[in-house]
């Protein structure tokens, strides 16, 4: 088991071309604009309505040492979508880190097959260990209960765009975040990012002892945002814009209490309570589905709100934008690397 501990305040300069991507301490405004809009240039490709050659002869090193489905295959998803090529390992036991070596050298070695790495480690700070090593980009796919900062991007990102739908602003909205606040790596960098906008109403319910971490808590209200911790789920939804659910974080506990109040963190049923049934729903998934796994109940489905899977969508467009910044491609090297495409994806009805 993984002790809790914070990464540490390393300051890490903008990101852009040529610059790791750690923390979403590396965005302002205007930076996150661009890659937003560079997401949406290449939005036709990510849809298969097109194909794209721009990352021709790139090479990406894809290094997983702890599970992931849909964050391994976005990131290798959105390379090979770019024209580009994917090497990938996952796991200890399938590395030299299985015999000992370590993450300077596996980092120093690895950065000479690639041109871009993705790292995913179970311990807060060490893909900034391995960045310091590498003599390539890295992009941090989480590090442990540290951050992940490609998960806050694309959910705001998503946040973004489901308001834009029902004609609201991110500045001024309510968003409440429920579940493992404390071990939640994308709910630490979501806080951090969303602090990038105005006048946020932050309602936060978790169980007893996954508490956001105070110095989470403290960024967001330094920045003039509103924090209210709330008693219950019914509470911390009523009114909110979106509600963003995460699941408890069973894999890096250490003796918290586990046994959640039983049930569900968010189900129809909470939200009917709260009169709050068309709100905007998120969650990083995965979503657990065992028996008392505390986590976003599948009967909210079928609701107008549910954006988990527009989330999904919206992470490969988000991954291709993030290694086209890396990688110094603007949106007129895509345009003239496009082409539309010949053959059809879709299932016929
Ligand atoms: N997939 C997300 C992560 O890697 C959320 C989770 O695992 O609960 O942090």
């Amino acid at each position: 088991m993984m002790p809790f501990e914070s990464a540490p305040q390393t300051v890490f300069p903008l990101f852009g071309q040529g610059r790791h991507l750690l923390s979403v301490s590396q965005f302002d405004l205007p930076t996150m604009r661009r890659l937003f809009d560079l997401a949406d240039t290449v939005t036709p490709i990510a849809r298969r309505q097109a194909v794209c050659t721009v990352l021709d002869g790139a090479m990406l090193g894809s290094l997983f040492f702890e599970p992931s489905t849909r964050t391994r295959l976005s990131f290798e998803s959105a390379f090979l979508r770019l024209g580009g090529e994917v090497t990938t390992t996952t796991g200890f036991t399938f590395s030299s880190m299985a015999k000992g070596e370590s993450i300077h050298d596996t980092a120093r070695v690895v950065s000479g097959y690639s041109d871009v790495l993705v790292v995913r480690h179970p311990e807060a700070g060490s893909v900034a260990q391995f960045a310091a090593a590498s003599t390539v980009p890295v992009v941090n796919a989480g590090d442990g209960a540290g951050e992940h900062p490609s998960q806050a991007l694309l959910d705001v990102y998503t946040l973004e765009k489901e308001l834009g739908r029902r004609g609201r602003p991110v500045d001024g909205c309510h968003i409440a975040i429920l579940g493992d606040l404390k071990y939640g790596r994308t709910v630490h960098s979501l806080l951090k990012l969303m602090a990038l906008h105005e006048d946020i109403v932050f309602t936060l319910f978790s169980p007893p002892s996954l508490e956001l971490p105070p110095e989470i808590d403290a960024y967001v209200r330094q920045r003039g945002h509103r924090v209210l911790v709330q008693p219950s789920a019914v509470a911390a939804v009523a009114g909110a814009d979106a509600v963003y659910a995460t699941r408890v974080q069973r894999e890096r506990l250490t003796g918290e209490v586990t046994q959640a109040a039983g049930g569900d963190l968010l189900n129809r049923a909470i939200l009917a309570e709260a009169d709050n049934l068309d709100a905007i729903l998120m969650h990083p998934l995965p979503r657990d589905s065992r028996p008392d796994s505390f986590d976003l109940s599948p009967d909210v489905d079928d609701l107008p709100g549910l954006a988990i899977f527009d989330q999904t969508d919206n992470g490969l467009i988000v991954r291709m934008a993030i290694f086209l910044t890396v990688l110094g491609v603007d949106a007129e090297a895509v345009r003239l690397t496009t082409k539309q495409r010949p053959w059809k994806a879709s299932l016929q009805p």
